[in-house]
């Protein structure tokens, strides 16, 4: 376990002090456990009554586990409320309205007061798991010990209680974390890009950027703050903290035979940028750019049939993705959308899809939303599944064709997950 969380506890300075958690996944149960291991007495709430009790038994100390709605009850006897990265505080505000804002905050803030290695945090709207397991690669390359969290894995409490003490901890955060940050201060903080996304939750895309911009609030000048060239004055405009301020634009500096596309170029810059803070010289990290493959699910190659390749981008849940997919290929196009549209004008997919998308297959829900906007420009059809959808793609494609499954939505609608989703379409392409 972390010293400083031992100095913490030897202090009591908990005793008597209640902490309520909301989510009893990993991240949660890593809050609840570091809030009980400084001496707090826990209370973990979910609205999920089929939360299995053993998670919070497993934590070692006496926790008050409580599922299903929540009620004022549950939070007003709170000295802190610890939210868990996947809860939106916005949908809490009834049963939150007894408790100061500034005693809620994110598990990604709690475990920041105890972290000494320097910070590296990615955000941004795409490309952030991407660019994250990337920027660790580049990293452990270099010989550097690498903690790589947050958002993905481990979060960071667990890596707090449970982990050997990295160099350089890399984590991936989302908006919903950074709307409840304080004092979090990365050392270098990314951000990527910004477009239309969860405004199915977020009030509106300012507030959205604001979220993504509290990653900066705390930097000052022996920090670094690496941002895209295209946002520079709306960034400028705004409060981006006292960091020093790196912009970038897609550049050709490496040979990435795995990261296609000029939106990993970009990416790669980022975190070329984001590496060389840490001593990363340029060979070192060409080394290990060139043989690195992102994880599944994005834009990855599933079969070559006839000539047709089959592309698995289930990750791509917005149009900019789609819009990054489909400019990352010099051949026609047939493209799979469909799923649950989190918000964006989809016309916005026409600059980059006229000339390459040769035909739209739609599947399951989101008929309305892409059919109007996209229908007289392609030939474009709907199936009520994927099933029939690649299936009817697959008939049409000519040798030299991609089949796309880059479907601008979630995939609740169906599937549990995009890679449940991504899944079923590679057993798809296998039994056609
Ligand atoms: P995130 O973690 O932000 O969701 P991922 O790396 O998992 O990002 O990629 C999600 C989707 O976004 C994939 O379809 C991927 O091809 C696409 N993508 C990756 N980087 C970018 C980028 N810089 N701009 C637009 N889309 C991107």
């Amino acid at each position: 376990m972390n010293a400083l969380i031992k100095e913490f506890r030897d202090l009591n300075l908990l005793d008597d002090h209640l902490g309520v958690v909301v989510g009893a996944g990993a991240s949660g149960i890593a809050a609840a456990r570091l809030l009980a291991e400084l001496g707090a007495q826990v209370r973990v709430v979910d609205t999920n009554t089929k939360v299995d009790p053993s998670v919070v038994a497993a934590i070692g100390f006496d926790v008050d586990l409580q599922l299903g709605p929540h009620s004022r009850v549950q939070f007003d006897d709170a000295d802190i409320v610890v939210l868990s990265p996947g809860v939106p505080v916005k949908k809490m505000t009834d049963v939150l309205t007894g408790v100061p804002a500034r005693k809620i905050v994110a598990e990604l803030e709690l475990a920041s007061w105890f972290t000494v290695a320097p910070v590296l945090a990615v955000t941004g709207t795409n490309g952030k798991t991407t660019t994250t397991t990337l920027i660790s690669h580049i990293l452990e390359h270099a010989g550097k010990k690498v903690f790589t969290g947050g958002n993905i894995g481990t979060p960071l409490c667990q890596y707090l209680l449970d982990s050997e003490p990295a160099d350089v901890l890399v984590l991936e955060v989302s908006s919903f974390q950074l709307q409840n940050v304080r004092l979090f201060r990365p050392h270098v903080g990314l951000l990527l890009n910004f477009s239309a996304n969860h405004l199915d939750y977020h009030v509106d895309m300012e507030e959205y950027l604001q979220a993504k911009l509290n990653l900066f609030a705390q930097q000052d000048e022996q920090d670094t703050a690496i941002l895209p060239l295209w946002m520079k004055q709306e960034l400028e405009e705004r409060n981006i903290g006292n960091g020093t301020r790196l912009y970038f634009e897609p550049q050709d500096l490496f040979e990435a035979p795995h990261l296609p596309g000029a939106h990993n170029r970009a990416n790669i810059t980022a975190a070329w940028l984001a590496v060389r803070e840490f001593g990363v010289t340029e060979a070192q990290a060409a080394e290990a750019i060139r043989v690195f493959k992102p994880l599944s699910h994005r834009q990855e190659p599933v079969a070559e049939k006839n000539g047709v390749l089959f592309v698995d981008d289930s990750k791509a849940t917005n149009l900019d993705a789609v819009i990054a997919a489909v400019q990352s290929f010099d051949r026609p196009v047939r493209l799979l959308l469909g799923g649950v549209f989190k918000g964006g004008d989809v016309a916005t997919l026409l600059p980059a899809c006229l000339g390459r998308v040769v035909q739209v297959g739609l599947f399951g829900a989101g008929r309305d939303t892409f059919e109007g906007p996209l229908k007289t420009k392609f030939d474009l059809f709907w199936e009520d599944n994927l099933e029939k959808a690649v299936g009817r793609l697959a008939a049409d494609a000519k040798p030299g064709d991609v089949v796309l499954l880059s479907p601008a939505t979630a995939s609740f609608d169906a599937y549990k997950s995009y890679a449940d989703r991504g899944d079923h379409f590679r057993r798809i392409v296998e039994d056609l």
